[in-house]
């Protein structure tokens, strides 16, 4: 089957959707959102389905399992999806599934991440296993925090004892705040030609640290306030030139080591988060193995991709075009996990 039009698109309604529906439609697939009760109006006014399917919780999506084999739909996965259902879960399906399944493992786990990063040669902030060992800023990630929800900042074990004694969850890590710039780089590598781009970047949007800088000092003070890292949208950013060629190495490096760490590696697009210091030094506090939502300002395009492609090209179009190469290359395998 090389003809492109015999497969559908599929992904859940959320997320970058809007994004990855679109960019399927242009490259000519037939597209299925499936949808949660309630937030279909999306993606019928936006016009990016054929089909939509409504289930009534997201984890109801494994349901459709067999219906959308039949339909040769191939899914497409982003953060709801890992958020709905576990990785065993999804290596257990036999839906065309776009990505390195394998690779979900390492992205998963905060440890084997760890593993992987470092041994890809970046720079990580320090990760301190006991509070006692906090002696600079420290943030603390829960584990099941869905976009830095419930993140605080403790500057030694007093203020961590106080602060951690709010929470419930008990799965977190440590980890030293790095004081700089965050910066989210997406990346997609093509293990069809071995290409790695840079389709764009972007900063996150956060309550309510973007917004305590509104007000004075002293009434942050007053209020007692406590940041948290609760994300609400995205922010396009262009890098400095000089960087780009660093950004590319780090790609490049991870890309690299996964094909030590499974047996495809990971292609697709996948997410370099970073904090970049004052010295110009990188730190990198995590990887995303898939498309990022900070990749949904660029549904026209990015400032980077008008530079290597004539027609308007977001990252989800990039993962369909991927795929539509695939097929007529007959090589769909090579980008299916
Ligand atoms: P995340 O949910 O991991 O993407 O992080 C949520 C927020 O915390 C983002 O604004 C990050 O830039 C910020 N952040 C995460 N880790 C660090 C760190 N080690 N140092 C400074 N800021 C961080």
């Amino acid at each position: 089957m090389s003809n492109p039009k015999t497969y559908s698109i599929v992904t859940l309604g959320s997320h970058s959707a809007l994004q990855i529906l679109k960019g399927a439609k242009d490259e000519g697939f037939k597209t299925i959102a499936v949808v949660k009760k309630g937030f279909e109006e999306p993606y019928s006014s936006f016009k990016v389905a054929d089909e939509i399917i409504s289930i009534d919780e997201y984890p109801d999506f494994s349901k459709l399992e067999q219906q959308l084999i039949d339909k040769n739909a191939i899914l497409i996965p982003h953060g709801t999806l890992f958020a709905a259902c576990s990785v065993d879960q999804l290596k257990d399906n036999k839906m065309l599934y776009f990505g390195d399944k394998e690779v979900l493992a390492w992205e998963e786990s905060r440890i084997k991440q760890r593993q992987w990063l470092l041994g890809s040669g970046l720079t990580m902030p320090k990760i301190y296993a006991n509070p006692e060992d906090i002696d600079e800023p420290a943030i603390i990630k829960f584990n099941g925090a869905g976009g830095g929800k419930g993140y605080f900042l403790a500057k030694n074990k007093v203020e961590f004892e106080e602060k951690i004694a709010l929470h419930k969850d008990t799965t977190y890590i440590i980890q030293q705040y790095i004081i700089g710039n965050p910066i989210y780089i997406h990346y997609f590598y093509s293990p069809l030609n071995d290409e790695l781009e840079i389709m764009s970047m972007d900063k996150r949007y956060e309550t309510n640290v973007d917004s305590i800088g509104r007000i004075s000092a002293s009434d942050q003070l007053d209020l007692n306030l406590q940041t948290s890292y609760n994300i609400i949208g995205n922010i396009p950013i262009v890098a400095r030139e000089s960087m780009l060629a660093e950004f590319f190495k780090m790609g490049r490096a991870v890309v690299d080591k996964s094909k030590e760490l499974t047996s495809k590696g990971m292609f697709g697009p996948f997410c370099l988060e970073m904090v970049i210091t004052p010295d110009m030094e990188y730190f990198v506090f995590e990887i995303s193995a898939r498309i990022v939502a900070g990749s949904n300002p660029y549904i026209d395009g990015s400032p980077y991709t008008a530079l290597r492609y004539p027609e308007p090209m977001s990252t989800g179009r990039r993962i369909a075009r991927e795929i539509k190469n695939a097929i007529e290359q007959n090589k769909l395998d090579k980008v299916l996990g």
